[in-house]
């Protein structure tokens, strides 16, 4: 077992004591995984990826997987995140991806980022899934004077619209420290664990044998197929998916060891808001919004008038450090929400998003390993890209040609000095607070 955090970050025996799995009514229970048998596809992990993988394989090529999951479907990253349904996915700015990749390659991303939003549009009308979806449109707020500027200075894409500060009030974006915005037309909020859930039925439904309890603990290869192990099975398959992304044990396969960097995200939910509290805020829009820091803030106002904040920068999975974690959380969301102070956290909880080392997706065959695929390393933006991603790795599991973005196919650099990861992330996170603070 290689994984970077203490264990209570992958105990599955609990779900995390979240808002969404106290509000998305009972969960989906999957059996674990018993005895011998065999399949053509084999897929690890029930996320978005690992799901989307297997609806497809089963409604475009009549392939019927097997997949298994170390807790219950959606346990990860998508039974706990921050349900912005958004473009994004990895760390590479548009011109990044063109010095690395060219142009066509740019071009091609962003389409897959928007058509990964309509993905999980068609697969809530599709499966009759009510994620309680909200308005339509991400804003990114500006924490600086200079980040407006660059904003004002960059071209605005087509629906989207530049707010200055002296309209965020009027428009019920009002926070402390805000200097503008921008507000794009693509992408709306849901619930995330409805949206899981609802694709686990979705899979059931269809005939698929998913499996709960059913940590893999060994993958190897033994003659022309794999031989998964679980705690009370042995699964033989043609074809495997790797779809744990920021839970991913770095040896299973050992190709990923250092190749990925998991980082904890936090979230807290307030006590339901009042429209007073709203109103005297200046912040009563349910559109989601970030900030344009280096250690951002995710935040959006809930159906229910809950409210959501989010953050990332916690380095230790221990309860205590989350804790910890929590009040920096807290003084964060105070200083920019001051008429929200009375509202106490009613949930708090974390879970691990996934970098890797090319600070891309990779969507493809391991290496040298035949009949082995990956999709993961969705750098914190899965809800849209892994639901996608896991949609277009089925056809080459399926056998034909990969049509994964080409970035997400490019092989998978490992990180230098793998070992020190996190030690290195306790730097690099105090040097992007400077830098946001220097604006
Ligand atoms: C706090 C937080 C907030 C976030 N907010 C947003 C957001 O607002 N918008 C957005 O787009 N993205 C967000 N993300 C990221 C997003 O949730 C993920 O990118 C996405 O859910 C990844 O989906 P996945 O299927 O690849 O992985 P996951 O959902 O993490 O699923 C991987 C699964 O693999 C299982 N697994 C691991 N190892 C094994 C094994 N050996 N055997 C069997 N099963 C195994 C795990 O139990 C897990 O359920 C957030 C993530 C977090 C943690």
């Amino acid at each position: 077992m290689a994984r970077l955090y203490e264990s209570d970050a992958y105990d599955t025996g609990h779900w995390p004591d979240s808002h969404w799995r106290a509000s998305a009514g009972a969960a989906v229970q999957m059996p674990p995984f018993e005895g011998e048998a065999e399949t053509d596809v084999a897929i690890i992990g029930a996320g978005y990826a690992g799901m989307n993988a297997a609806l497809e394989l089963a409604e475009r090529f009549r392939i019927q997987a097997t997949v298994l999951e170390a807790g219950q479907p959606g346990w990860g990253a998508s039974g706990r995140n921050g349900g912005f349904c958004c473009r994004g996915g990895a760390k590479l700015t548009a011109q990044q991806i063109t010095r690395r990749h060219g142009a066509a390659a740019a071009q091609e991303w962003q389409t897959f980022e928007r058509a990964a939003i309509e993905r999980v549009r068609d697969n809530l009308s599709r499966y009759e899934i009510d994620a309680e979806t909200g308005p339509e449109g991400e804003l990114c707020m500006a924490h600086s004077p200079r980040a407006f500027a660059r904003m004002q200075a960059a071209p605005l894409e087509p629906g989207a619209e530049l707010i200055p500060r002296g309209a965020l009030g009027e428009r019920g974006f009002h926070a402390a420290g805000l200097h503008g915005a921008v507000l794009s037309p693509h992408g709306f909020p849901l619930h995330p664990l409805k949206y899981a859930q609802g694709l686990a039925r979705a899979v059931h439904t269809a005939g698929i044998a998913l499996h709960g309890d059913s940590a893999v603990t060994g993958l190897s290869r033994k003659g022309a197929h794999w031989l998964l192990e679980t705690a009370r099975g042995r699964l033989q398959a043609r074809s495997v998916l790797i779809a744990t992304n920021g839970y991913s044990d770095e040896s299973l396969p050992p190709w990923l060891h250092g190749r990925i960097f998991p980082l904890l995200s936090a979230i807290l939910v307030t006590r339901p808001l009042t429209e007073g509290e709203c109103a005297d805020q200046g912040w009563t829009s349910r559109v989601m919004a970030y900030d344009s820091r280096r250690v951002l803030h995710y935040y959006r106002l809930l159906p229910d008038g809950r409210f959501l904040f989010g953050g990332r920068g916690g380095v230790s999975a221990r309860a205590a450090a989350l804790t910890g974690f929590h009040a920096t959380l807290r003084r964060e969301f105070e200083a920019m929400f001051p008429a929200f102070a009375g509202a106490p956290t009613e949930r708090y909880w974390a879970g691990l998003v996934c970098m890797t080392g090319s600070w891309r997706p990779f969507c493809g065959p391991v290496p040298d390993q035949p009949g082995l695929f990956a999709a993961l390393g969705w750098h914190g933006n899965g809800v849209a890209a892994a639901s996608e991603g896991g949609r277009r790795i089925a056809q080459a599991l399926a056998g034909g040609a990969n049509p994964a973005p080409a970035i997400t196919q490019a092989p998978l650099e490992r990180f230098p000095l793998p070992s020190l990861r996190r030690p290195l992330k306790r730097l690099a996170v105090g040097a992007a607070k400077l830098a946001d603070r220097l604006g």
